[in-house]
């Protein structure tokens, strides 16, 4: 069938090609790309420079981005949508506002009995209801390898969140998935992180104790893991992994088995 949209994209594409060169050093310096397959590779291309097109991106005073820099964003944002339905993931916002650093912002709470406690919280990344995605460059530049550390995943996961509704940890699941086998998968992890972190604040927890704050931090958190470190998600935590799974319907612990079977050497600590 004949699609409007689809005819856009193929004009937006044809005027906006990308050097075999550039996507080169792209994908060099995001080793969380390693192992996906041509047909991949060839559609997180096209959906990058979608993205660069639909969205615009503002840097703030100290931060340059060059096409480079730009497609080194926009490969990172688009990984999680690469096998989801071409739908529009990201609606909600246009903006991606690019500070150079860590960057001071406002924070309101109201407790449990009512007293407002206001305060000033450093952040690298923040996305608002409605609102833009703020990343802070060296963030942005510090993702990317398999670490368990991706700013651009993590604040764009909470976008996800966020399309039915506040950020609580519960984006809109698939069909095929159960409401009940995420809230139970994801509820037993964050109490488990959380009792852990109660026992001991100075163990060394399995990922990354910001998960623990609420559920959905557990959630961007997790999704960074997923895509960056998914051996140890799936190591400390499986049902969150085969949800996960389920939800961006990918396999990168499947890619990075792959990839040190083949290269023994491959992310040599
Ligand atoms: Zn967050």
């Amino acid at each position: 069938m004949w699609s409007f949209r689809r005819w856009r994209q193929r004009r937006i594409l044809a005027r906006h090609p990308v050097e075999d060169a550039l996507w080169g050093r792209v994908r060099e310096a995001l080793p969380i790309l390693d192992g996906l397959n041509a047909e991949e590779d060839q559609r997180l291309r096209e959906r990058a420079v979608l993205f660069l097109q639909g969205k615009h991106l503002t840097p703030l005073a100290g931060v340059e981005l060059g096409d480079e820099q730009r497609l080194f964003l926009a490969a990172q944002a688009e990984l999680p949508l690469l096998h989801l339905a071409d739908l529009n993931w990201y609606q909600g916002f246009h903006e991606l506002v690019i500070y150079p650093d860590d960057f001071v912002s406002p924070q309101r709470h109201r407790d449990a009995s009512g007293v407002m406690h206001e305060w000033d919280a450093e952040h690298s990344g923040e996305a608002w209801h409605q609102g833009p995605v703020i990343l802070a460059w060296s963030g942005v530049q510090a993702s990317g390898a398999w670490e368990g550390y991706n700013l651009v995943i993590h604040e764009l996961a909470h976008k996800l969140d966020m399309l039915n509704g506040d950020a609580n940890g519960l984006p809109p699941l698939h069909r095929q998935m159960r409401q009940s086998d995420w809230a139970q998968a994801m509820q037993s992890a964050f109490d488990d992180l959380n009792t852990r972190l109660d026992r001991d604040p100075d163990a060394e927890p399995p990922i990354d104790p910001y998960a623990a704050e609420n559920p959905a931090e557990f959630f961007a958190v997790t999704s960074e893991y997923f895509f960056s470190a998914p051996d140890l998600l799936q190591q400390a935590y499986p049902a969150v992994y085969t949800q996960l799974q389920a939800f961006y319907r990918q396999d990168p612990l499947a890619r990075l088995e792959h990839l040190k079977a083949t290269h023994p050497h491959y992310r040599a600590p």
